[in-house]
């Protein structure tokens, strides 16, 4: 929601029309160009008014539930029917829920949760289900996490390592910086031998727009550490997602 706030608060446009341009562009993949043709999104900006709520407000001092609103109402005919009139306030509601890890920390996160043991047993936690949103067309990609790491005096409570990829995976991102933020998380908080993340995502963006391919997946991984350096790390952490009800 910061990001959100600042993109709209620094944009660059002199005038709150260039302000438009700068958001509309700026959720605009070059390959989504076959939507900019038919979509009203186009339509030029005949002044500075954003809300019907409120004439005259510029962008820079809209309310996103405003600018949901101005959106709306170039997409869709008759914004103002049932079905879409308190969509700008869903939406409002909905983004800031779906980035709400823009907002906590890994101390946060992880708390007390850290504990002091004596194994060195590799510690692996698969199939961890998160939903992200891809930062180039705010569209979901979610999938399944998986991570392991070489414990050196500490670990991190297991229920807590799911909680670590919903808190990078709850703002706009792509696959391979999710992967390598949870793994220098982990790094950073409990120094151990080594981490591994492995995420596999399918991702919206290509199922029902772009090249439209429904059943891929994008696999990315993070292996540090010892599950960089030791080809052995780094195959029983694999072997070990492979074992039965695994979906790897
Ligand atoms: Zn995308």
């Amino acid at each position: 929601m910061e990001r959100l706030k600042s993109d709209a608060e620094n944009g660059t446009g002199t005038s709150a029309v260039g302000r438009i341009d700068c958001i509309t562009t700026a959720s605009t993949h070059p390959e989504t160009s076959g939507m900019q043709r038919t979509s009203p999104i186009e339509t030029p900006v005949p002044d500075a008014t954003v809300s019907q709520e409120r004439p005259g407000v510029s962008l820079r001092d809209a309310s996103l539930r405003e600018i949901y609103a101005e959106i709306l109402g170039r997409v869709d005919d008759d914004p103002t029917r049932d079905g879409l009139l308190r969509t700008p306030e869903r939406m409002e509601k909905s983004m800031a829920f779906l980035t709400r890890g823009y907002h906590q920390t890994i101390e946060e996160v992880l708390g007390s949760a850290l504990f002091e043991v004596n194994y060195d047993e590799m510690v692996i936690v698969r199939d961890i289900e998160f939903y992200s949103m891809c930062e180039h067309h705010l569209l979901p990609f979610y999938g399944r996490a998986h991570i392991a790491y070489l414990p050196s005096g500490k670990v991190i409570g297991l229920s807590k390592l799911p909680r670590l990829v919903d808190m990078f995976a709850r703002r706009l991102q792509v696959q391979e910086r999710l992967t390598r933020q949870v793994a220098d998380a982990i790094i950073e908080t409990i120094h151990p031998q080594g981490v591994g993340v492995i995420l596999e995502a399918q991702h919206l963006c290509m199922m029902m727009r772009g090249v439209e391919k429904q059943s891929s997946m994008t696999t990315t991984s993070a292996m540090l550490g010892a599950f960089r350096t030791q080809t052995q790390t780094r195959n029983e952490f694999l072997s070990l997602l492979r074992r039965p009800g695994s979906t790897t």
